[in-house]
C-alpha cells in the first residue's frame, strides 16, 4: 500500500483546507423583484419565469 513520505504539517493541512468550503450554488438575481433565487425556477417571491406571472397565491396561472 503506497504511503505518504512525510507526515503532513498542520499548516499544510490547515492551507490545503482553506479551499474546503461551501458555496451557495446556482443563486441569482430575480428579473422581476430581484430577491436571490435558484436559476432555471419559479421565483417563489414574486411567482415570475421568464418574464412571466407563472405562480399567483401559490397557484399556478400561466
Ligand atoms: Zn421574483
Amino acid at each position: 500500500m503506497a504511503v505518504p513520505q512525510r507526515r503532513i504539517s498542520k499548516t499544510r493541512k490547515r492551507l490545503r483546507r482553506t479551499h474546503f468550503k461551501l458555496e451557495a450554488a446556482g443563486l441569482v438575481a430575480c428579473t422581476h423583484c430581484g430577491e436571490l433565487i435558484k436559476s432555471h425556477q419559479v421565483c417563489p417571491h414574486c411567482g415570475y419565469y421568464n418574464g412571466k406571472q407563472i405562480l399567483k397565491d401559490g397557484k399556478y396561472v400561466g
